[in-house]
């Protein structure tokens, strides 16, 4: 019999007679960027992780550029290096067997990556020399910004390295099972479960809720905070797959199927995933994949799908949807998944919570924390001013899917006009890339930009149509525009007015 090993002393030993600076609950992809960011400004700072182990997911494998700028402004961008990762220059977007590829956006047009003093140091804003997968060479000099694709669980065990290594930070393994409020129902701490030591209450004066899409605690903000879940991915990993563009995302569409994604997440393994239209997952989900998947996934890449495909092993995750909402407890910010979803057909989620910890460390990381009133003043004003960065990526994610899932005729001609207004190239890349990036937070634009595609998607079917169908194009096209509103203004709204 193999003896079951216990977690590492220093992982179970924390003292629970100091009032800590900060309590991060959860050491995923956020909780170790807030950590690291605080204990850099000098804030003493106990995070709290269930499994340290390396966790298998099929989420978080692709990172926007807007992502990997934000790591750099941490001082945390090494965490891609020494993984395998491989560089990702943009998307090819194939539709009923045509395709168009869009190239990220060129950094003269982003601008300057910023630093944040106290975090950015000795070069840690800069990709490590020697990796065999990301060069230096094409991430500081390459003219257009890049993403990454990278095995989750590696990337998390770089972020929790990071934080191992910061002398202000204490890790603690163990479940948290409540958040500890006094009197006034002001946050003031948490309940952690430990192997060993049983239940132990720990106190700070600020407690960062960072538990991701399942999060318990997120519904200390309000009882209505609560995901709603339209759609689910299933994935497979593909090995040795030959890649119609190497380097990019692919996202698959078309007519009759729903959107699938395919990206290279180390030299051998390409994760594939494949939106189902609804929560719950189809009974035989390999019948489903041989049906309504298998005949839209181009050549080069069947052999290894149809090996994946046999092998049968599927990992499925519910979309899931959920604007921010103001952190207005005392002593608490909820941020992360646990704040804010989006679907994750456009890969925005780790951009989103990332610029949220760059947006975080800005405001509150050099205050005291034992003034609890204004720490809760600043995290108001932050509500806001995070809209801006999170509703372009929030809503652009929710709209695509829509259009990519059509259902409907109006939302196929939304698709079809979306393609070829990406054929026309220029802007009409240029911008649709920015925002999905994570490097043009305009929202205003992004409405005019999603107008401007309904708008060609109404000439592209009056050019259908012909002269003569000219009455029904007519009509069609007030349908069509009324679609288009409708599956982005109520996204706009709940984001910028919530
Ligand atoms: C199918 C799918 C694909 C996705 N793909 C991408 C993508 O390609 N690119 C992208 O940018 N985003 C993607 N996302 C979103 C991305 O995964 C999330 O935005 C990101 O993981 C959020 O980080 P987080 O730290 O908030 O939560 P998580 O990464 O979920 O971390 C939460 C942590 O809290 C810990 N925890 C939870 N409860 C407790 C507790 N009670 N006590 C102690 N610890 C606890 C967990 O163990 C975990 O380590 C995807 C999402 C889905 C659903």
């Amino acid at each position: 019999m193999t003896a079951v090993q216990g977690p590492a002393p220093e992982l179970v030993n924390a003292d629970e007679t100091v009032t800590y600076d900060a309590l991060v609950v959860g050491c995923g992809v956020i909780g170790p960027c807030v950590a690291t960011g605080l204990a850099r400004k000098g804030k003493k700072v106990l995070i709290v992780e269930r499994d340290w182990s390396m966790p298998d997911r099929i989420v978080g494998e692709l990172m926007q550029p807007g992502g990997v700028r934000a790591l750099r402004t941490l001082g945390m961008v090494q965490s891609i290096n020494g993984i395998e990762a491989m560089p990702v220059t943009g998307y090819t977007v194939f539709y009923n067997g045509e395709k168009v590829v869009i190239p990220y956006p060129y950094k003269a047009d982003t601008g300057a990556v910023e630093k944040i003093s106290g975090l950015v140091r000795d070069g840690n804003d800069k990709i490590a020399n020697g990796d065999q997968t990301i060069s230096v060479q094409d991430f500081e000099l390459d003219e257009r910004e890049r993403g990454v694709g990278f095995v989750h669980g590696r990337f998390l065990q770089n972020l929790r390295e990071i934080v191992a290594q910061e002398p202000n930070i204490t890790r603690l393994q163990g479940n948290v099972t409540e958040i500890l409020k006094n009197k006034q129902n002001e946050v003031i701490g948490a309940k952690v479960d430990i192997a060993g030591r049983g239940k132990v209450d720990f106190h700070a004066h600020v407690t960062f809720v960072c538990d991701g899409i399942f999060s318990r605690f997120r519904r200390e903000l309000s009882p209505e905070h609560v995901p709603k879940v339209g759609s689910s991915f299933v994935g497979m990993s593909l090995y040795h797959a030959k890649m119609p563009s190497p380097n990019h995302g692919h996202v698959i569409l078309g007519t009759n199927h729903m959107p699938i994604l395919v990206y290279q997440i180390s030299p051998e393994e390409t994760r594939i995933l494949c939106a189902f239209n609804s929560p719950k997952l189809p009974s035989n989900i390999k019948e489903w994949m041989r049906k309504d998947v298998q005949p839209f996934i181009p050549e080069s890449l069947r052999p290894s799908f149809d090996d994946a495909l046999s092998q049968g092993k599927f990992k499925s995750m519910p979309n899931s949807f959920l604007p921010g909402r103001q952190n207005n407890v005392l002593g608490l910010c909820v941020i992360g998944d646990a704040l804010n979803m989006r679907h994750p057909l456009t890969g925005g989620g780790m951009t989103v919570g990332l610029n949220d910890v760059v947006l975080l460390i800005k405001k509150i990381g050099n205050l005291d924390f034992s003034e609890r009133e204004l720490i809760l003043d600043e995290l108001l004003d932050y509500h806001f001013e995070r809209k801006t960065y999170d509703s372009v990526i929030n809503v652009l994610s929710i709209a695509l899917y829509s259009l990519f899932a059509a259902d409907n005729d109006n939302l196929r001609a939304l698709q079809k006009g979306c393609f070829k207004y990406f054929k026309r190239g220029g802007d009409c890349v240029r911008l649709p890339v920015s925002f999905l990036s994570g490097v043009l937070p305009r929202p205003f634009l992004l409405t005019k930009v999603f107008f401007s595609v309904a708008l060609y998607a109404v000439y592209v079917n009056f050019e259908k149509r012909g002269p003569l169908g000219f009455p029904v194009a007519l009509l069609e096209g007030i349908a069509i525009l009324f679609t288009a509103a409708r599956v982005f203004t109520p996204y706009l709204y709940a984001e910028m007015i919530g």
